[in-house]
């Protein structure tokens, strides 16, 4: 089947479904394949729960007529996707970035949404399933798509950038992230930069960070920027206090909001211009940020007992560590204590990655310290108040016998860690 006939029949479709766990009533169900199951095997499943088609690339499982075989089923997906943002048109900002992607496309849709119909990647649905999916669901009334894109290979960026048009583009940074995929600093530049090179090719503007002169390099000679300023050099936008809680002079009124750390003042800068750019109005760009709460461990901030914790354990890698870190060295309290969990994906580096974060805190950070899991468990240092616990089994024992009280808390390490955890003995 062509995609063309494809496209007419997914029109009889309100959306898609590729989990027979949540099939919507007249869906299009897309039986993806991935490590541990054959969605083709569901198809029949799919069906019964109310998909109205099934798109499958295996022939044993052609049941009747609302079966489509494809050769490929994640390809048609991406496919059907690319010809669906090609029909509608809808103005398109991409981001990606070793941090903050997630956050600052949460912030320019906050923003962006006050004027205009939005539509924002759903959570963190940012590979070559989830740009597609996001792209199938967008629909006629939508004024700016705001896609994340997330890459931890080469050409990843490029690939996705070729199903989603974008007519708009963002860096959030180039941080130490998924070295294990990228190679080295220099190949995570090359990889997020993917991106500027697509539109690029299309004449299309990109969203500048001025501050960041890797951005100011790769975006070097190109005439269609849109510049912001993150320094303190800029009159109109200042950040004012991270600690705990961030706040910042916009346009000579303070703004106070829900996040944490200098880093999201770099994130709050790129959804102002973005929001500027797009002519909202500036008391609403302020409402929106003033109100926008983060949520699922992404520098929550939160008050227990007599505790107060900074909770930022969605994931970690050396740059959002050292962020994190930094910010935590200038919160002031007269007792700290960091929980800190393994970094993970960085291939060679791992070693020195994580002992050169027990380096920054001897030297920087006064506090009570546990290192969890066991890369961290493999670095050294003399300081007595730095424990490491191999598992998080053994930190359990320990926090059973030591209860914390009064304290700034920051809580890191990358999702597999789940550090999350420790909250329940805070
Ligand atoms: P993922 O790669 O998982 O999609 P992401 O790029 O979407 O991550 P977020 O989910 O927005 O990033 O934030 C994850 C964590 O990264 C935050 O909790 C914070 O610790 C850190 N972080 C956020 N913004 C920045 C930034 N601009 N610079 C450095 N670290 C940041
Ligand atoms: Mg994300």
């Amino acid at each position: 089947m062509t995609i063309q006939a494809l496209y007419t029949l997914f029109q009889e479709c309100p959306s898609i479904s590729t989990d027979t766990r949540k099939i919507t009533p007249n869906s299009m169900f897309f039986a993806l394949k991935g490590d541990n199951f054959n969605g083709n095997s569901f198809a029949k499943t799919a069906l019964e729960s109310g998909a109205k088609y099934c798109v499958i690339d295996e022939k044993e499982f052609l049941i009747n007529e609302k079966c489509i075989l494809v050769d490929d089923v994640l390809k048609t997906l991406q496919e059907l996707a690319n010809y669906h943002r090609k029909q509608l048109k809808t103005p398109i900002i991409a981001l990606t970035g070793s941090n903050g992607k997630t956050t600052t496309k949460e912030l320019i849709h906050a923003v962006l949404s006050t004027q205009f119909k939005t539509l924002a990647t759903k959570g963190n649905l940012n590979n070559h399933i989830g740009v597609p999916l996001t792209l199938l669901s967008l629909t006629r009334d939508v004024e700016i798509g705001i896609i994340e894109m997330g890459a931890n290979h080469h050409k990843e960026i490029e690939f996705l950038c070729q199903i989603a048009l974008p007519d708009y583009g963002l860096i959030t940074n180039f941080g130490k992230a998924h070295l294990e995929g990228f190679g080295s600093i220099e190949g995570v530049i090359k990889a997020k930069s993917e991106l500027y090179e697509h539109l690029k090719q299309h004449h299309k503007p990109i969203f500048l960070n001025i501050n960041d002169p890797v951005q100011v390099k790769q975006a070097a000679n190109y005439n269609k920027l849109v510049t912001f300023d993150t320094s303190d050099s800029n009159h109109t936008l200042k950040l004012k206090s991270a600690q705990p809680l961030l706040s910042f002079e916009y346009q000579n009124t303070t703004v106070k909001t829900h996040l944490t750390g200098a880093y999201n003042f770099n994130n709050i800068c790129a959804a102002i211009a973005i929001g500027t750019y797009f002519k909202v109005r500036p008391e609403f760009i302020k409402q929106a940020i003033k109100n926008y709460i983060p949520t699922n461990n992404r520098s929550q901030v939160i008050k227990k007992g007599t505790n107060t914790i900074i909770l930022d354990a969605y994931n970690a890698n050396p740059t959002s560590m050292m962020a994190a870190l930094e910010n935590f060295k200038q919160t002031e309290s007269n007792q700290k204590v960091l929980f800190l969990g393994d970094m993970f994906e960085l291939g060679a580096d791992s070693a020195i990655e994580h002992q050169n974060i027990v380096n920054y805190i001897e030297k920087h950070i006064i506090a009570n310290v546990n290192l969890i899991g066991s890369n961290f468990f493999k670095t050294k240092t003399v300081n007595p108040l730095i424990k490491t616990f191999e598992t998080f089994e053994d930190l359990r024992s320990d926090l059973n016998s030591n209860t914390v009280n009064n304290a700034l808390i920051l809580i890191k390490g990358s999702r597999g860690m789940a550090l999350e955890r420790v909250l329940e003995f805070l």
